[in-house]
């Protein structure tokens, strides 16, 4: 599944530049997450590194509306890859 930034984002940046697949940019108040890029980590790394760094507790959630199994997020990451 993908992950949400929700309103308890200080934006502090400490998650933009750790993601992966860039999927993190600022939004019109707060940071946002792109579903369409974010793997929630899989291909990459072994948690949601932008949970890991995030100073703010359960800021970033799964996004309800994204939910996805680990094998699409493999297959999401591969297409972002260029791989497939
Ligand atoms: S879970 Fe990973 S891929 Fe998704 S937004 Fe966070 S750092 Fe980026
Ligand atoms: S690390 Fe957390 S508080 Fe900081 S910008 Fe990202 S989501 Fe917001």
């Amino acid at each position: 599944m993908a992950l949400l930034i929700t309103e308890k984002c200080i934006n502090c940046d400490m998650c933009d530049p750790e993601c992966p697949n860039e999927a993190i940019t600022f939004g019109e108040e707060i940071y946002e997450i792109d579903p369409d890029k974010c793997t929630e980590c899989v291909g990459h790394y072994d948690k949601p590194t932008c949970q890991s760094v995030c100073p703010i507790t359960h800021c970033i959630i799964i996004d309800p509306d994204n939910v996805e199994s680990e094998d699409l997020l493999l297959e999401k990451f591969v297409k972002l890859q260029g791989l497939a």
